[in-house]
């Protein structure tokens, strides 16, 4: 006999959980399959956008963490900012937000399971999850970058003529941040993107397509080497990627597709949080209107401009004789930075 809920999430991140809650909230029987154990850590920048901000006040949230004023990027002796208009950002720990949201999720009655999803079946009424006697008639797929729930329904989609791929690391210092923006420094095969988050900690962040340990990428960094001493590097270096990934649809049967696990494109403009929660409000607003095929095209109607913006810079990034002109082009053009950063924020 199967356990039957309105909605199944695989995958208890950002999105999974944001998505459990927005559907316990509005009355749906909801239950979460996570396999590893809160709170969850993962390499990221770390870096909420004020969009995201927003959407986690509206969950009744509070993150602990550092305010965020804007961005500033900065190459050599060269730099350009650009403050928010539209509130603070915040430079929070994974695990803070990790912790605010599966309390929340846990308080609203919501069972996470410890559980890793193997097999997905489906059929016109529902989906079951084979040996675990666990059925719903929905399943969100929330499993992050390379889910596999996106693989083995072969909705994965070959990312070819995106350029190399890139990937991250990250790291954590226990150095009071200098700055309460976010800095991305932009060195000639990576950028380092700097997260202020506590009165004595900050988040380096390495993006890059080069195969290289951190401390060998940070040393192309001699500013930021000379800042971060080995012996102030407080947690130990966590990566991710390939990070371009493409879903064909977020919406298949009744499988719906939510945060990473609906496609990513890369970390340089720190809006993956935002997204994930921007995508689990729509989830389960279609869910409960009933109108789930609808789903896919509020998905990317919400994430078009994210998903451009990003999409162009990287591309831009990663050509040879576009590359040397971002920074310059930026810092000549300071209010058509501040347009796409605010556009992004
Ligand atoms: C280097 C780097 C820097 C970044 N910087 C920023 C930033 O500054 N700001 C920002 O907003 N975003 C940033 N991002 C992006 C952000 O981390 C992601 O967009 C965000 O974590 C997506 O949340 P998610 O819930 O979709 O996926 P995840 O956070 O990856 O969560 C997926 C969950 O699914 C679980 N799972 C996986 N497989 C299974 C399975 N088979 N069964 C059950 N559960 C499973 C995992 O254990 C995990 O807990 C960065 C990413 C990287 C890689």
């Amino acid at each position: 006999m199967s356990d039957s809920h309105d909605l199944l999430v695989v995958g208890g991140g950002p999105a999974g959980l944001a998505t459990a809650l927005h559907a316990a909230r509005a009355g749906l029987d909801t239950v979460i399959a996570e396999p590893r154990r809160a709170p969850v850590d993962k390499a990221c920048g770390e870096g909420l956008m004020p969009g995201a901000v927003r959407a986690l006040t509206a969950l009744g949230l509070e993150i602990p963490g550092h305010p965020i004023t804007g961005i500033r990027y900065i190459q050599g002796r060269r730099q350009v900012q650009a403050a928010f208009r539209h509130g603070p950002g915040l430079g929070a720990r994974r695990t803070h937000l990790h912790s605010a949201l599966h309390r929340a999720v846990l308080d609203a009655g919501v069972p996470v399971l410890p559980l890793r999803v193997e097999e997905v079946r489906q059929d016109t009424t529902g989906v079951t999850l084979p040996g675990t006697g666990l059925r719903a008639r929905w399943l969100v797929a929330a499993d992050g970058l390379h889910s596999s729930v996106r693989r083995t329904l072969g909705l994965e989609v070959k990312t070819r003529g995106a350029g190399s791929p890139r990937y991250g690391l990250r790291r954590h210092y226990a150095v009071p941040p200098w700055s309460p923006y976010v800095e991305v420094h932009w060195g000639a095969q990576a950028e380092a993107y700097i997260t202020p988050l506590g009165p004595a900690l900050i988040g380096v962040a390495l993006l890059t397509a080069r195969r290289a340990p951190f401390t060998t990428q940070l040393e192309s960094f001699p500013e930021l080497a000379a800042r971060l001493p080995p012996e102030a590097a407080v947690t130990a270096v966590r990566g991710a990627g390939p990070l371009r990934q493409r879903a064909r649809t977020r919406a298949h049967g009744r499988v719906l597709l939510v945060g990473d696990a609906a496609g990513y494109i890369d970390a340089l403009t720190g809006e993956g949080v935002s997204l994930a929660l921007t995508g689990a409000e729509a989830l389960v607003a279609n869910v409960r209107r009933g109108t789930p095929s609808r789903y896919d095209s509020d998905w990317r109607s919400a994430t078009r401009r994210h998903r451009l913006l990003t999409d162009l810079l990287v591309r831009a990034r990663q050509q040879p004789a576009l590359a040397p002109h971002i920074m310059p082009t930026a810092a000549r053009l300071p209010r058509l930075f501040a347009a796409a950063v605010n556009a992004l924020a």
